[in-house]
């Protein structure tokens, strides 16, 4: 075994929730060591490269990153403007119905036209959502501050203080947008993204996809120049910059605390890091699991463990031959929707029918060039995917090198056909021209970051669960938790959360004595 490693503050997981904590910590002067599972920063902000194609793993779009907008100093402070250029979308996506087809602009009374070109008489009604959602954000913001300063309302005072922010956050999305808009198609056009919470407007929280809806269409859509992973490398370059430590090819396996300042992460390979704080980015019940048994047996780590984890997906990456967007297939983001009734979509999805569910057909050579070789294209098609599909994608729930069996990669190959058959009525010759072929089922995301059962928003994003959003605090002291688990899905969020843990982290070791040197 090599010597501990002694610093002030270990992070488990170098995922956005990870790096952000990272970050945020040695902005307020404290020492980090990063320990990662896989070879590379980002969890699924990442990419991958085959015979000259980059791969984008995970990102479509950005929000919060204009400047002024909700995420941007986090970015700024972590070292990623100084690194990589953001580009706005606009139109943000495109999203054809059975009856019709919008390029959606960002900007609200843009929007509000386009649709209003469809749906008349609706336009009153759709004025009056945004600006409800305008008033969410508000309040969001004060809440936020006020929370900051120490002035947090008490319960009986929620209502009274933050009157849309508690409306929008006991509400699923589809209650709260029918107080404004009644055309199910219209309806059905406004929740477009329901994917990109991972639940459909009758089961996820009004205020979560509304606050997301909101800063989409007030702060732009934005993808990143070389993708998400130029995006994580940028600041994990910036950590280990500033003098932070990250160690990649090590997950850890347990995590030691004693008494409130000492706590000791050890890995499969028997790294060893000794420190005066943890915070976590693996999943809580990963986490828990690590613990001594003592702890993680007791009732707070059986609740973390009862969890139910939000939809996986399904993504075939596509190298192309041919320069598509040159011919006219110039969509960033295309939602192709098979019907008006998202919640059917989602019980399609949950029970694999995977050719009648919506799917992203993303075009990632048109806003990022250098992702194809010249005259090619990178295209990914994704869906929202259950975990418990075939017995478990064909491996009966053995995750034990299931990607050489082969029931596994018959079924991931023709889930895989199905959706290139479907994307091919959208671009002609589609088959023909693919050059690289390359899937990722919900066991590859579990491989890779060790989400469980492949979960691409922590958990599910219920009306129940982000009206009790966890706290960054767990009962031991000195560890702490950041990711999409704790802040809600979604890149920005991540981020969000990891400086929510370093603020908690930061407050307790503020009160404490300097680091013990050795174990
Ligand atoms: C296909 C797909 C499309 C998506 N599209 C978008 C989008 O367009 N916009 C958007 O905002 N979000 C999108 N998301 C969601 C977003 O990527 C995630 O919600 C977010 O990145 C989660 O960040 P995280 O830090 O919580 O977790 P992760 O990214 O899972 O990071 C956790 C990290 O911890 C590491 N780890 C876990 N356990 C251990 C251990 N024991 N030891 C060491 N390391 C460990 C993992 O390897 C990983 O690096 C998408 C996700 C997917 C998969």
């Amino acid at each position: 075994m090599t010597e501990p490693i002694v610093t002030d503050v270990v992070v488990i997981g170098a995922g956005l929730g990870g790096l952000s904590a990272a970050g945020h910590l040695q902005a307020k002067g404290y020492d980090v060591v990063v320990l990662e599972h896989h070879t590379k920063p980002g969890g699924y902000a990442h990419n991958f490269k085959e015979r000259g194609y980059r791969f984008e793993v995970a990102l479509h779009a950005l929000d919060g990153m204009e400047k002024g907008g909700w995420a941007y100093s986090m970015f700024d402070l972590l070292g990623v403007f100084d690194r990589v250029g953001m580009n706005n979308l606009d139109p943000f996506y495109t999203v054809a119905f059975p009856d019709f087809e919008i390029s959606v602009r960002t900007d609200v009374a843009d929007y509000v036209d386009e649709l209003s070109a469809i749906f008349p008489d609706e336009r009153e009604g759709m004025i009056a959502l945004f600006s409800a959602l305008e008033r969410l954000g508000h309040d969001m913001a004060r809440y936020t501050a006020d929370m900051r300063r120490g002035d947090g309302a008490p319960q009986d005072e929620m209502m009274q203080r933050y009157p849309e922010m508690s409306l929008a956050f006991s509400t699923p999305w589809a209650a709260y947008v029918a107080q404004y808009v009644g055309t199910t198609e219209a309806v059905a056009v406004l929740s477009t993204l329901w994917g990109y919470l991972g639940l459909p407007p009758s089961k996820v929280s009004a205020g979560q996809f509304g606050l997301t809806l909101l800063s989409y269409h007030s702060s732009g859509a934005w993808y990143p120049t070389g993708g998400s992973g130029a995006v994580t490398r940028a600041m994990a370059e910036t950590i280990e910059e500033r003098g932070g430590v990250i160690r990649y090819r090590n997950t850890v396996a347990s995590i030691t605390p004693d008494g409130s300042d000492r706590i000791v992460a050890t890995t499969d390979r028997g790294l060893v890091v000794c420190a005066r704080a943890a915070i976590s980015n693996a999943s809580p019940r990963a986490t828990v699991g690590m613990l001594p048994a003592e702890i993680g047996d007791g009732s707070w780590a059986t609740e973390l463990r009862s969890e139910t984890p939000a939809l996986a997906s399904f993504v075939v990456y596509l190298g192309l031959d041919r320069d598509v967007g040159a011919e006219g297939w110039h969509h960033h983001e295309f939602f192709d929707m098979t019907s008006y009734d998202l919640d059917a979509e989602y019980d399609k999805i949950v029970s694999g029918e995977f050719g009648e569910a919506g799917m992203i057909i993303s075009n990632y050579t048109v806003v990022d060039p250098g992702c194809a070789p010249e005259g090619g294209s990178v295209i990914a098609l994704t869906v929202l995917a259950p975990w418990d599909y075939k017995d478990v994608w064909g491996t009966g729930g053995d995750l034990e090198s299931y990607s050489d069996r082969e029931r596994y990669k018959e079924i991931k190959e023709e889930v895989a056909d199905v959706l290139i058959d479907r994307a091919a009525k959208r671009i002609p010759g589609l088959r023909e021209s693919i050059v690289v072929r390359k899937v990722a089922t919900p066991l590859t995301n579990v491989r890779y970051v060790l989400q469980p059962e492949g979960s691409l928003y922590g958990r599910e994003q219920t009306v129940m669960s982000q009206m009790t959003r966890r706290k960054p605090t767990t009962p031991i002291e000195n560890l702490f938790l950041a990711g999409a688990w704790i802040g809600g899905g979604g890149m920005t969020l991540a981020v969000g959360s990891g400086r929510s843990a370093a603020n908690a982290a930061a407050r307790h070791l503020s009160g404490l004595r300097p680091p013990t040197a050795s174990l």
